[in-house]
């Protein structure tokens, strides 16, 4: 075999490959991406959710996102969010630094993800297209074809199938992706209108259908239209104008002077998800391993949070300081949250789809009666923003256990600039803390105030959190070096190691 030109190979370089290929360069892995595309994919998803903005931010990377938002359109933050195309979610009232979804175009989203990854190490490299791989004891070799249509052929240790949803790799991986295609179209067009639109984010409904249309830069306005009359056109039958005019007039009674569009999309709602995120030396990320309607906006935003998982675990396992297994723990923490996606996303367009009589008044009925009960809000919101994902919680586990870790402030410090520059976090309360620690690990520990932790770690002695910002274990009283360590090795599968890896690595 021929030498390793790279510890991970990742196809595709959108949202998901983007942001797998910064974090495990982060994490010491030597990352090449194959990206087929020269220029911009179309901008479809338009909003970055809570959640996501949360690792951003654990990344330091909020400033620039924020500022590329500002630059789009000033009001770009949605306090009030949607849910099945119904109003009222509450995401002002999140438990975050970030209560509410950027807007912003994904070309824009994915330009940023990939100066990070090259900020992080990782080489991009663009024009070039994956073909086939061949997996064999010590790694995969990878061919492709370059700009000029010459072959590549590439060594890598892992490979990552991050090439959306019509995925080559999830194919010649031999996964299937189990499920069923389309069952209804809808279309999205960024429309140049003859005058500037002031609404902020505008919603209607009717027996015609329903209409999303929100401001999407400078004289631009993006409108979602799901039209009862066009809904079993086929996804490859193009879109006309006339088709978008007479489905608003329809929906909305005017149709807002529309002169062009700079994108338009028939979409459908296939409905597809892998078995398994990953075969042996392969993993697949982001929609190569599921595809679903784009409800609520949150389909790049839960492709980003795969990203976050798998990372971190691909970097220590590059450089050796994790086994193998640790890639399993990828598909056993994100499989069961995608899998409640997707139900949710079915619960969503059967809600969302029915414009009968009945159908329409169910809508009024969970819009005016039931989402504003803060219970049932703060249960749609979690589901949308992220914030419902929690992990693996370990036998007699504190309340903190695998949820999530937002923004807080450390004393002389916050979380956020320890995370920026660490892999796991040991925060300990100083009032109670031993002097020191004897722990092997990436861990960076930091004494605070018991003062500063704050929601569920308010009565914990120490916490130690994983590289994605997700609670690792955290303890009432103080814990001994052994119980660090174990939380640690249990975190990053040391311990499991076999014999046939400790030879191969
Ligand atoms: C109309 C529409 C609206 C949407 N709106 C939203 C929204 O508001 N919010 C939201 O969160 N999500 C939304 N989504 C979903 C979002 O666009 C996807 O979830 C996201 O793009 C998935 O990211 P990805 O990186 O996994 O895949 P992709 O974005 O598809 O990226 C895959 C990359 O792999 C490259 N590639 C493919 N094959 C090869 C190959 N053989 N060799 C090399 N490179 C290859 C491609 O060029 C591409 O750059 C929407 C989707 C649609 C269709």
């Amino acid at each position: 075999m021929g030498s390793i030109d790279a510890d991970v190979i990742v196809i595709g370089g959108g949202p998901s490959g983007a942001t797998v290929a910064a974090e495990a360069a982060r994490g010491g892995a030597r990352v090449i991406v194959l990206e087929k595309r020269t220029g911009d994919s179309p901008s479809r998803a338009g909003v970055i959710q809570p959640r996501v903005l949360e690792l951003l931010d654990a990344r330091g990377l909020m400033g620039r996102f924020r500022q590329a938002a500002r630059d789009w359109r000033p009001d770009f933050e949605i306090p009030r969010y949607f849910y099945a195309g119904l109003t009222g979610l509450r995401y002002d009232q999140l438990d975050t630094a970030h209560p509410y979804a950027l807007i912003l175009p994904q070309t824009t989203t994915e330009h940023l993800l990939r100066a990070w990854a090259v900020e992080c190490g990782a080489e991009v490299r663009r024009g070039v297209t994956y073909s086939e791989h061949l997996q064999d004891p010590e790694g995969v070799t990878v061919r492709a074809l370059d700009g000029d249509g010459g072959t590549l052929e590439l060594r890598g240790r892992y490979l990552v199938g991050a090439d959306g949803a019509r995925s080559l790799v999830r194919l010649r991986a031999g996964i299937p992706f189990e499920g069923r295609d389309s069952e209804m179209t809808a279309v999205s067009v960024d429309a140049d209108l003859s005058f500037p639109w002031k609404a902020s984010v505008h919603m209607h409904r009717n027996e015609n259908g329903w209409v999303l249309a929100y401001p999407f830069g400078e004289r631009t306005t993006r409108f979602i239209i799901v039209a009862e009359a066009r809904r079993n056109v086929p996804r490859d039958e193009p879109v006309t104008m006339d088709e978008v005019n007479e489905s608003l007039r329809a929906i909305l009674g005017e149709d807002f002077g529309i002169t062009g569009a700079k994108w338009i999309s028939r979409y459908g709602d296939a409905h597809r998800m892998v078995p398994r995120f990953v075969e042996d030396r392969v993993a697949l990320v982001g929609e190569a391993t599921r595809v679903h309607y784009p409800a609520s906006g949150i389909g790049m935003n839960y492709c980003i949070q795969d990203a976050f998982n798998l990372g971190w675990k691909l970097g220590f396992v590059a450089v050796g300081d994790a086994p193998r297994e640790l890639l399993q723990t990828y598909h056993d923490e994100r499989h069961p949250v995608l899998q409640d996606v997707m139900n949710d996303v079915a619960t969503q367009c059967k809600l969302h789809f029915d414009f009968t009589s009945a159908g329409l008044e169910l809508k009024r009925f969970f819009e005016a009666e039931l989402v504003p009960i803060p219970e049932v809000n703060a249960i749609l919101r979690d589901r949308l923003s992220g914030f419902r994902t929690t992990y693996h919680r370990g036998a007699d586990p504190h309340v903190a256990d695998g949820t999530r870790v937002r923004q807080f402030d450390l004393g002389e410090t916050t979380y956020n600039d320890v995370a920026a520059r660490s892999d796991f976090v040991l925060v300990e309360q100083a009032e109670v803390a031993p002097r020191d620690r004897a722990v092997n690990g990436r861990i960076t520990r930091i004494l605070a105030p018991g003062s500063r932790l704050t929601g569920s770690l308010s009565e914990a002695a120490a916490v130690l959190i994983r590289p994605d910002a997700y609670v690792a274990r955290a303890w009432s009283v103080p814990p001994s070096d052994d119980e660090i360590q174990k939380a640690y090795d249990v975190s990053t599968c040391r311990g499991v190691r076999t014999e046939a890896q400790q030879v191969t690595g």
